[in-house]
């Protein structure tokens, strides 16, 4: 059944926030994989929609306009993503701002610590990793290796700014509430992310978020089994709930390496979540 050709990605993240391809270059590596619709879904920031949907203009390649925001606390690390959100919402711009800001001073005491463990790191060059844009821990992580501190970016996590290491420093919190009417409030559709992965609690969460208005679940994930599949499938139908799925491409030698477009994701689930989000037929698409 997973045999067919993968024709949609919705959950894509490039240099806007810790991946390590341009929106362009993403755009070309998803024509290239011969994808038909993406979402390019950057942690905090709508930073690189403008340029991956100017790269793909005329090439019949859709590109969604999407966000993954975190919402972190004595719940666990939930994430949510929101599709067709409206770039121009300035209570949205705002509030993603704020997240930046946050970002940047959180990245900052984390290297503070870093150094306080004898791992001395300069923040310029991690900001510069960052490349000015939205500043997370994969750039501490590179940093870290650039140093010769750890070998693998894997390691960073492992020992040091995984959730439950010393230089861990929390995201600001926002609940999960927030984090999905912030969503709703720009005009997107809110699902969440990857829930079999972040947890059962993260799973038993979803009947309970579907009040605050979720209204997706992003099913297919490179880290869910057939089985978890399958549960969250039923969930969807019982709460009447999208489907969505995507890669949470980030590039090589990220978060497992997973590539673009390599988890499948049915058609449908990108027509039904552009029927939701009241988008008319996309003319990009016949271009
Ligand atoms: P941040 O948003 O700054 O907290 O960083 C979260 C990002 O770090 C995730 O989106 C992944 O790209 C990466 N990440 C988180 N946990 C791990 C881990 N255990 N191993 C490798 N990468 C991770
Ligand atoms: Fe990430
Ligand atoms: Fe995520
Ligand atoms: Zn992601």
């Amino acid at each position: 059944m997973h045999q067919c050709i993968n024709r949609v990605d919705l959950h894509v993240h490039s240099t806007a926030s810790d991946g390590v391809f341009t929106p362009s270059e993403v755009v070309l590596l998803a024509l290239e994989r011969g994808l038909d619709v993406i979402a390019l879904t950057d942690h905090d920031t709508l930073g690189g929609v403008a340029e991956a949907q100017q790269a793909a203009f005329g090439t019949g390649l859709v590109v969604i306009a999407g966000v993954e925001v975190n919402s972190e606390g004595e719940w666990g690390d939930l994430h949510f993503l929101g599709y067709y959100v409206d770039p121009e919402s300035s209570p949205l711009r705002e509030r993603l701002r704020a997240l930046q800001d946050v970002r940047v001073e959180r990245a900052r005491e984390m290297v503070q610590r870093l150094g306080e463990m004898g791992m001395a790191l300069e923040w310029e060059t991690v900001r510069a990793l960052a490349g000015g844009r939205s500043v997370g821990r994969p750039h501490v992580a590179q940093a870290l290796c650039n140093h010769g501190y750890v070998e693998t970016l894997q390691e960073a996590f492992d020992r040091f700014i995984g959730r439950d290491g010393p230089a861990y420093v929390p995201r600001l919190r926002l609940t999960p509430s927030e984090a999905i009417q912030m969503i709703a409030a720009a005009g997107g559709v809110p699902v969440m992310a990857h829930p079999a992965h972040s947890g059962p609690a993260a799973v038993a969460r979803i009947p309970e978020f579907t009040g605050y208005g979720l209204r997706g679940v992003e099913v297919y994930y490179p880290h869910h089994s057939s089985e978890e599949i399958e549960m969250l499938l039923e969930l969807c139908r019982e709460y009447a709930l999208l489907v969505t799925g995507g890669s949470d491409f980030h590039g090589s030698g990220v978060e497992g390496g997973t590539l673009l477009g390599e988890v499948y994701v049915p058609l449908e689930c990108a027509e039904q979540l552009q029927e939701a989000a009241g988008q008319e037929g996309d003319e990009r698409r016949r271009a």
